[in-house]
């Protein structure tokens, strides 16, 4: 229950949020429901619009937002499916709009179940952001860096940051979302705290992204997406080959291969790759009609990483969502849902119990736990088959009832 504030008892409520990707932007437009300040501590300059940044390099390769993750940003922020198409999104039908070679053949094309929106990651970021920063309670704190947490081991109270202008400040909340990505440092300082270690699983294929924007042919304007998948059974490296239209009547081509078949970040053997190394030629038959826009790009951002926070059971306000909790392999393109769904947990809790209940932040994690098992459960069960894949598939599965 939301306590009940008189005047006499008033006292602002306040979350952090640590990172202004995806996740924290979603998870600030859910505690702007509930506080009366929503302060998002952001590393990277943001740029207006949607620029390429320091902080999202993962925005160079292909993004596919599906049909579950886009209905969860929906409840979150409305009206933003039509700003994204708006900004040249397409919406498309699934699975009508996906020419794939699945492991096991060609997927028939049957009318629409399912869509997936396609565009570019720094539009499909730039958006949300846009929204965020219009809220009057979020305010986003640009180069700022996170110094640590400040609390006990029971019992996180806020954030020491260093601002643009080098000076340090504390700010307390009663909820600090990690929301940091990847890297988060959300180990080292909850350690500095005196809170236990949490137990980290990773399986690694050594997969790597190879990735470049084409002009796309005239008259290819209604392209579904192309892409052909590897087949985790055959004792070989896993490559993929994938077009995704977006916005700007661009091709995204993104490339991978798991350890042994990486693609390499040369221009002259991008489409060579897509055409003889693939388990079919069609994304490499395609790739010499379009003008190459870009360099290519690699990404080695794949690992999957779960660590298990869900278990800290005693631990008050600090909670982690996104990719700081668990990023996966990001072939399976589930990242993004499972950030939208955690936001979406995120809120409905806050409305159920309000932002300063006791136990919130374990509640909060523990609802989210069972959509990262099963995330984790799909990418890292698949990856651990791949020849020179390491480390562990074997998972504690965290069913709804379970974690
Ligand atoms: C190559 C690639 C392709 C992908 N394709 C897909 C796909 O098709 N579909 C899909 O759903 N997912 C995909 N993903 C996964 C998706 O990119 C992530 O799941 C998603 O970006 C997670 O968002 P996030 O906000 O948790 O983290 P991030 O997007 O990494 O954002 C973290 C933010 O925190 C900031 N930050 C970091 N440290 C600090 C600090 N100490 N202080 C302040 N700020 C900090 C960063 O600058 C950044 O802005 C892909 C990933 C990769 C690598």
């Amino acid at each position: 229950m939301t306590p009940s504030r008189t005047r006499s008892s008033y006292r602002r409520r306040r979350a952090v949020v640590i990172g202004a990707g995806l996740t924290g932007m979603l998870a600030a437009a859910a505690l702007a429901e509930v506080a009366d300040e929503v302060d998002v501590i952001e590393r990277d300059t943001l740029p207006t619009g949607p620029r390429p940044r320091q902080g999202l390099p993962q925005a160079h390769h292909a993004h596919l937002l599906w049909s579950g993750a886009a209905r969860a940003i929906e409840a979150l922020l409305p009206g933003i499916t039509d700003l994204w198409t708006a900004a040249g999104a397409r919406r498309i039908p699934l699975p009508t709009g996906l020419v794939s070679m699945s492991a096991a053949d060609w997927l028939p094309r049957w009318p629409e179940m399912q869509f997936v929106l396609a565009c570019s990651r720094d539009r499909l970021d730039s958006v949300v952001r846009g929204r965020d920063l219009a809220h009057p309670v979020i305010t986003v704190h640009e180069q700022a860096d996170l110094l640590g947490l400040t609390g006990t081991a029971r019992r996180v109270c806020g954030v020491r940051v260093r601002a643009r202008d080098r000076t340090e400040t504390t700010l307390d909340a009663d909820l600090v979302v990690d929301a940091s990505g990847r890297g988060s440092r959300a180990p080292r300082w909850l350690a500095a705290l005196g809170v236990p270690a949490v137990r980290e699983d990773a399986v690694d294929s050594g997969l790597a992204y190879a990735s470049s924007f084409f002009r796309a042919p005239a008259g290819s304007e209604q392209l579904p997406i192309v892409n052909v998948q590897s087949d985790p059974r055959r004792p070989v490296p896993g490559r993929t080959a994938t077009i995704v239209p977006v916005e700007g009547a661009r091709w995204l081509v993104t490339l991978s291969g798991t350890r042994g078949g990486q693609p390499t970040g040369s221009a002259d053997a991008f489409a060579d790759f897509a055409r003889l190394l693939v388990r079919h030629p069609i994304v490499g038959d395609l790739i010499p009609r379009a003008e190459p826009l870009t360099d290519v790009r690699i990404s080695h951002s794949t690992v999957n990483r779960r660590r298990f926070h869900e278990k800290l059971a005693t631990l008050e306000g600090f909670l982690v969502l996104g990719d700081a909790v668990a990023p996966y392999n990001p072939l399976y393109g589930h990242g993004m849902s499972v950030a939208a769904q955690s936001a979406h947990a995120l809120r409905d809790t806050l409305r159920a119990y309000g932002l300063a209940t006791h136990g919130l932040a374990r509640r909060v994690q523990k609802a989210t736990a069972h959509r990262v098992g099963t995330a984790w459960d799909l990418a890292a069960g698949q990856d651990i088959l791949y020849p020179g894949a390491s480390g562990s598939a074997t998972v504690e599965r965290t069913g709804p009832h379970g974690g």
